[in-house]
């Protein structure tokens, strides 16, 4: 949250409005005034709906002209009366619903006669939920020592006297909230009001249609010219599809406002499309966030969002659409026809979705609903018009759609067995929607979720700042708790998701520089090799110990994901859990007091360790008296690891025609001769790191089936641990001149420093220690098995991960305390 000052006057209120499932119980209740609470000092003004099922049951009972289905829900009322308030308050409220309950039988019972106009009726019955909910939470409020005072929305929002979707009186509705606010807020009570509903400038009571409380609180979000919106519901924001369509849907962190009024006017029922004006208007930043889960980051909505790799950063959908096909009768000019056809669906106050023309005829989409058959009717004046029921507007969204090229192909082809029968594209610059039959919706969106947001383009690729009001900036990071500092899980996973295979680091690199400097740090980068930075992150004491690893990731990159015991995804124990495990040790070991420490993550790890190479030059390394460098060592301090010696054999024949296998020489023969007398060298072995092994990697040559092979070769990968030339003696011993040898790179073993009290083990891969021998003394140790790295199914166990950063913790205390025992360097 930006500063504010804790109650001064000037300081605009925040608008926080909860969802029906917000309220849905006790326990809900509760939730929220711990919210409210924790927001307090942002001068909250709190919208509430009513609580979950209870306008459905009362919009019934308007139907049936009948309260038989309502005591259950009145029950609820007073239960959550009955637990949170004391005797006294509960009585009233008692009272107050006993009186609604009066009145709804009143007006159920003129709806059952006839009288009155029943749309305004139903507007009457049903505002009750949200006067009752508000009523009841202002009470809860009051009882936990929140200053809350009820207010009656009616005399806050001014709308027309359309029944059942009235429209706003905006200059009107801000005069009114302001007067009626103001005081309020200056005061420093906590206003609560029901959401959703209104009343006209006669005092008729109206609704914003449904789940208009999102509109209510952007509408005295702009009146009252407020910080922000909050919108607390049951999600953690909005998520790239509808989760009850698409397991895998994902929080979306950053959405444009165009983005979000797309989103929510094409089925995304987390925002009431209407709510987004309001905000955007005057600036105001919409955040939306889940009141079970208040510590997920959610989604901010405001004037500028990052974009993503892939465009789409969401897929909405809405079911019960109706298709109208209207062909002009010709008797009128294209003109004419236009302008005729939409007076019929202006007369009926029925919006349209989308249109498509062609010369002669338009096809368009409408909601299913009880005024169809008469706009038909009317249209059948004006041409010849089909009816197509039961359809689905799809709508795939993403800022930069209409500008990036292949998106539509894209979309189209992974639904390319799916009749699609309406496409709008450029209408906006921020979406591509077309219509397919009903039963084939739920197929479409999941299809192309797995197609467009569960790779890596769908996913954010740098957090770029959302720009709030004023141009003030923003984090679009978790922003409603102070401490929402990721956990290492978390961190994994972002850091998994951005691919840095060898080479391609520059992204992560960016991207943790960013992180680390909201933690503190002032960062460094590194450059290794053009557009592959390093980094290094430094306190504002010197250097004494470095906690190390690599950004880089062998290929193929696959995207994360998890389950309750692991986290999965390239690079997740080798190296990014390492980081985020190292990152998350140093946050508790400052925290304690010990300032001393750096971190620094390299390049090319995984290929020539030249990231390595130039930070050794770094005039930082010279301070430094341990370097802990991770790698996936399964929680145990290495006390050695083996060295590596990789080596190239080729060999060389005659070619010729392979039906006369005498008039030529096989190299590939030679080779296989020499590689079998190879593998029966009796390798050295040593004490303290055990077996030289030797792996033949790759051999390839010839030329073909039959073609006697000109021409072969072999990379072979062995493992040192003693010097490489006893090895190298051995090699050429056995290869006796058949071959030529190329030596492509040598290190040899390496001895690491050990300290008491930690479990040990050697490991048989090379690291980037002996490169970073400017650093200090040595150790390496990390969370996560060798075994999992490089595989298809690299993971690491989220347990593992935890007692890394602890592992971390322990050694850098005992280092810090200069408690080594032993320090050997080879
Ligand atoms: P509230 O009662 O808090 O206003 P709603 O039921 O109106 O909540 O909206 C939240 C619901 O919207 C979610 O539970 C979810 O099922 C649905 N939903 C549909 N599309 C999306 C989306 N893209 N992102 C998040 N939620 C969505
Ligand atoms: N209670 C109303 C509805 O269910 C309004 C809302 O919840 O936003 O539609
Ligand atoms: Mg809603």
């Amino acid at each position: 949250m930006t500063g504010r000052s804790p109650s001064g006057e000037s300081t605009p209120p925040t608008v926080l409005k909860f969802g029906g499932t917000s309220v849905e119980d006790a326990a809900a209740f509760e939730r929220v005034t711990e919210i409210v609470r924790a927001e307090r000092r942002a001068r909250p003004v709190v919208v509430v709906s009513a609580m979950s099922g209870v306008t459905d049951a009362l919009l019934a009972s308007v139907d049936a002209a009948s309260a038989a289905d309502l005591p259950p829900h009145f029950e609820r009322h007073r239960v959550v009366a009955r637990c949170l308030l004391d005797a006294a308050a509960a009585a009233r409220f008692e009272a107050e619903l006993e009186a609604a309950r009066e009145e709804i039988g009143r007006l159920l019972e003129r709806a059952s006669q006839g009288g009155g106009t029943l749309p305004r009726l139903r507007d009457e019955v049903v505002s009750f939920g949200e006067r009752l909910s508000s009523s009841l939470l202002a009470g809860v409020l009051a009882a936990r020592d929140l200053p809350a005072s009820w207010v009656d929305a009616r005399r806050c929002i001014v709308t027309n006297d359309v029944a059942g979707r009235a429209d706003p009186d905006f200059p009107e509705t801000c005069a009114r909230a302001r007067a009626q606010l103001s005081p309020l807020l200056a005061a420093g009570r906590i206003p609560v009001l029901g959401g959703f509903i209104g009343a006209s400038a006669g005092g008729v009571t109206t609704t914003l249609g449904r789940g208009g409380s999102d509109y209510s609180a952007a509408l005295l979000g702009a009146a009252l010219d407020a910080e922000e919106i909050q919108i607390w519901t049951d999600v953690s924001g909005v998520l790239t599809a509808d989760p009850r369509v698409v397991r895998n849907a994902h929080t979306i962190p950053t959405l444009s406002y165009a983005e979000a009024s797309e989103l929510a006017y094409f089925g995304a029922k987390v925002l009431h499309p209407k709510s987004i004006q309001p905000a955007l208007v005057r600036g105001i930043p919409v955040r939306i966030v889940n009141s079970r889960a208040p510590q997920d980051s959610g989604t901010v909505v405001a004037a500028e969002a990052e974009l993503w790799p892939g465009t789409v950063k969401s897929i909405a959908h809405k079911t019960g659409i109706t298709v109208l096909q209207i062909t002009s009768a010709r008797m009128l000019g294209a003109y004419g026809f236009l302008r005729a056809l939409f007076e019929v669906f202006d007369r009926h106050r029925m919006p349209v979705d989308v249109v498509t023309t062609s010369e002669v005829s338009l096809s368009l989409t409408v909601e299913d609903g009880a005024a169809l058959p008469a706009v038909v009717a009317e249209l059948e004046t004006l041409g010849e018009v089909r009816v197509e029921p039961r359809r689905a507007i799809i709508c795939v969204v993403g800022e930069g759609l209409r500008t990036t090229p292949g998106i539509a192909a894209r979309v189209f082809e992974t639904i390319r067995d799916i009749n699609v029968s309406l496409i709008s594209q450029g209408a906006s610059r921020v979406n591509l929607t077309f219509v397919v039959d009903e039963g084939q919706a739920r197929e479409a969106v999941t299809r192309l979720h797995a197609a467009l947001l569960e790779g890596p383009a769908g996913r954010p690729d740098r957090r770029t700042a959302v720009r709030g009001r004023g141009g003030r900036s923003r984090s679009a990071g978790p922003p409603v708790r102070p401490s929402a500092r990721p956990t290492a899980v978390e961190l994994t996973r972002r850091l998994i998701d951005i691919p840095s295979v060898s080479g391609d680091e520059e992204a992560v690199a960016r991207f943790l520089g960013g992180q680390l400097e909201q933690l503190g740090y002032g960062v460094e980068y590194l450059e290794s090799a053009p557009g592959r930075p390093g980094l290094f992150a430094t306190t504002d004491a010197a250097p004494r110990i470095v906690f190390c690893t690599h950004l880089d990731t062998v290929p193929p990159f696959f995207a994360s994901s998890e389950d309750d015991e692991f986290v999965y995804g390239r690079g997740a124990c080798d190296a990014k859990g390492i980081i985020a495990a190292q990152i998350a040790a140093a946050h508790r070991l400052r925290a304690e007091g010990i300032r001393e420490l750096a971190l620094l993550f390299v390049v090319d790890e995984e290929k020539g360790s030249i990231g390595a190479r130039a930070a050794n030059g770094h005039p930082a390394a010279r301070q430094c008296r341990w370097l802990v460098v991770g790698e996936p060592t399964e929680n145990k301090l290495a006390t050695g690891s083996k060295g590596s010696l990789r080596v190239l054999l080729r060999t060389d024949g005659t070619g010729g025609h392979s039906a006369y296998p005498e008039r030529g020489r096989s190299a590939i023969h030679t080779l296989l001769d020499v590689l079998a007398d190879v593998r029966a060298i009796a390798w050295p072995t040593a004490p303290e790191f055990g077996e030289t092994t030797c792996n033949i990697g790759i051999i390839g040559g010839g030329a073909g089936a039959n073609v006697i092979a000109p021409d072969a070769r072999a990379e072979l990968h062995i493992r040192l641990v003693t010097d490489a030339a006893p090895v190298r003696a051995l090699l050429e011993g056995a290869v006796r001149g058949r071959a030529r040898i190329e030596y492509l790179s040598a290190t040899p073993p390496v001895r690491l420093t050990a300290v008491p009290g930690f479990d040990t083990c050697v490991v048989g891969f090379t690291t980037d220690v002996p490169h970073l021998s400017n650093w200090g003394a040595p150790l390496l140790v990390g969370p996560g098995s060798i075994h999992d790295a490089h595989t298809a199914g690299e993971r690491i166990a989220k347990a593992d991960l935890e007692r890394g950063v602890e592992l971390y913790v322990q050694l850098a205390r005992s280092l810090h305390a200069d408690a080594v025992a032993t320090e050997v360097r080879a």
